[in-house]
């Protein structure tokens, strides 16, 4: 399995480009696509899924070219998107059937035992009567992850999962898009909460306002943020003056004073060390500080 995504862009018709130059090899296992709001990863999750078309570029699925093969490419493709909907009047089991068949699941044996192992999968055996309206929300959200999931699909493209999910649900979650990498599926997660690639995902790729900032790994990520993450001991005053000039990613009072972490190429006027980088502050570091000078309107 192997995706290939070459020269992508995206052009709205009101002129907006949320994609530019977007270039990814993804291949088995789990590809982590983090970005702020509005970087442009739904509509990259929306043309890798063939729902909307890009304005240039290319996608090759197994070599293939998606847009001149969307049935090969949809047939292997399971979706969750951030705005999952579903009819409320089904109950849970039977909504999954439904989606099984939408699926091209024909044979109504074979259906009944995959519908079974989804629901006991995640964990909604015990409420498969209930109407798919009557879910809690965390429950709607598995349910949406096992429609995704029933046709065993080699693409698994999951859209911002963790919202609304407490945590237990999210390490439920996890766990179960960890175990399905484990075997030959590419799973993209398409998310702007860090701490859900850094535990998951040996891939990843930053994508900030349309464009790919960084392709690699998270420690990779990390490594390219050392020496631009600084810890500094202020006084209040100071406070005032770091938290306008630096971008300031935790702050812990002390007996004199506060100790700062800011995120920046150098400090200038105060005493600064630099500390080891985490993933958040190499996020940060990549939004704030590259790419300074593009800009995604095109006039
Ligand atoms: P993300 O998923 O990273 O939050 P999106 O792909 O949803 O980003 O959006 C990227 C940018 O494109 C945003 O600024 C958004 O407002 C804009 N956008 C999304 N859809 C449309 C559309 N149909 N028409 C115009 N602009 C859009």
């Amino acid at each position: 399995m192997n995706i290939s995504i070459q020269g992508l862009n995206k052009i709205y018709p009101n002129g907006y480009q949320a994609l530019t130059d977007v270039n990814l090899e993804i291949s088995e296992g789990m590809f982590g696509l983090l970005g702020p709001n509005g970087a442009g990863k739904s509509s990259l999750m929306r043309i890798l899924v063939t729902l909307m078309k890009p304005s240039s570029g290319q996608v090759f699925v197994n070599g293939k070219d998606a847009s001149k093969n969307r049935d090969y490419v949809r047939s292997m493709l399971g979706y969750l998107p951030q705005d999952f909907s579903f009819f409320s009047n089904l109950r849970t089991h039977e909504f999954l059937d439904y989606a099984a068949r939408l699926a091209g699941m024909n044979s109504r044996r074979k259906r009944s035992q995959a519908v079974d192992h989804m629901l006991e999968e995640v964990g909604l055996f015990d409420v498969r009567s209930r109407k798919a309206g009557k879910l809690s929300g965390g429950m709607k959200r598995r349910l949406g992850i096992a429609q995704a999931l029933i046709n065993e699909p080699k693409i698994i493209i999951v859209d911002e999962p963790t919202t609304g999910l407490d945590p237990e649900e999210r390490i439920r979650f996890r766990n179960l898009l960890a175990r399905l990498s484990s075997q030959d599926v590419i799973i993209i997660l398409s998310t702007h909460i860090v701490a859900d690639i850094s535990s998951t995902c040996e891939h990843m790729a930053l994508l900030n306002r349309g464009q790919v900032a960084f392709t690699g790994s998270p420690e990779e990520l990390i490594r390219q943020a050392q020496n631009h993450v600084w810890s500094i001991y202020v006084t209040e005053k100071e406070y005032v003056e770091v938290n306008q000039k630096y971008q300031v990613v935790a702050t812990v009072m002390m007996n004199d004073g506060w100790k700062v972490t800011v995120v920046g190429d150098e400090v200038e006027g105060y005493e600064a060390e630099p500390i080891a980088p985490n993933l958040e502050h190499a996020y940060v570091y990549f939004v704030e500080h590259t790419m300074k000078n593009s800009h995604s309107y095109q006039s």
